[in-house]
């Protein structure tokens, strides 16, 4: 086990109470998750289905759990009963297999919409123009899919030292969420190394992880 407190206070103690962190825990033993739960803390994500699914059984049930790895529609269906809120939703057709699984299991699932905004080619997500015409095109899809609701955007900026790069491309996203939707609510940006600045361009939900539970082995 091997969690940083001083550092979780701080982070916590920085946000606004709109402000929400997401405990990164992939790779994490259950008794770092304890510990933090121990501390009060709910908001845990996870990248991997089957690791989420064992810390899910093993962990109080009262932990909200969030989706933040790329999700394979194959996979939805074991997380759909009780996952807090997707992250990475990057396309229609996984966007119609969670509203399927939703509704077999009864309920709503929360998901924001992985935009992306980093030079790199390798993050997931939608750009601009797709985004535009999923929610504005008249009769979108999104529409008939009752058992969803989409929160908001989530974005990873690029992986760099260059602060200049890694702001715009936060106030980016910011704008698309800005002109997309007045009804979104959540804004998922920032990391370890970012989480300041995105904070400052507007980020309404961190994920952090190594800064809290110590370096991924
Ligand atoms: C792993 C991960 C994080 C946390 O990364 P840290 O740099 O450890 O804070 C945040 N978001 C996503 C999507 C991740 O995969």
């Amino acid at each position: 086990m091997n969690i940083n407190k001083k550092k979780y206070t701080e982070i916590v103690s920085s946000l606004s109470k709109n402000q929400v962190l997401v405990a990164v825990s992939k790779v994490q033993p259950i008794e770092s998750i304890k510990a933090l739960y121990q501390l009060g803390h709910r908001d845990f994500g996870e990248n991997y289905v089957q690791e989420l699914l064992a810390k899910e059984a093993a962990l109080p049930k009262d932990i909200r759990w969030h989706f933040i790895g790329h999700l394979q529609s194959n996979k939805v269906k074991y997380i759909a009963p009780f996952v807090h809120l997707i992250h990475g939703v990057d396309s229609e057709s996984l966007l119609k297999e969670i509203n399927k699984q939703a509704i077999k299991n009864n309920r709503v699932i929360d998901c924001l919409l992985q935009v992306h905004i980093a030079m790199e080619d390798t993050k997931f997500g939608f750009d601009e123009n797709e985004l535009t015409q999923l929610l504005l095109k008249p009769n979108n899809i999104i529409q008939d899919l009752k058992s969803i609701h989409i929160k908001g955007l989530m974005g990873m900026a690029s992986f760099s030292d260059d602060v200049n790069l890694v702001r715009s491309e936060f106030k980016k996203l910011k704008e698309l969420y800005n002109k997309l939707n007045t009804s979104f609510s959540i804004l998922s940006m920032g990391m370890s190394g970012d989480y300041k600045i995105a904070l400052e361009e507007g980020s309404n939900m961190i994920r952090v992880g190594s800064l809290i539970f110590g370096a991924r082995q």
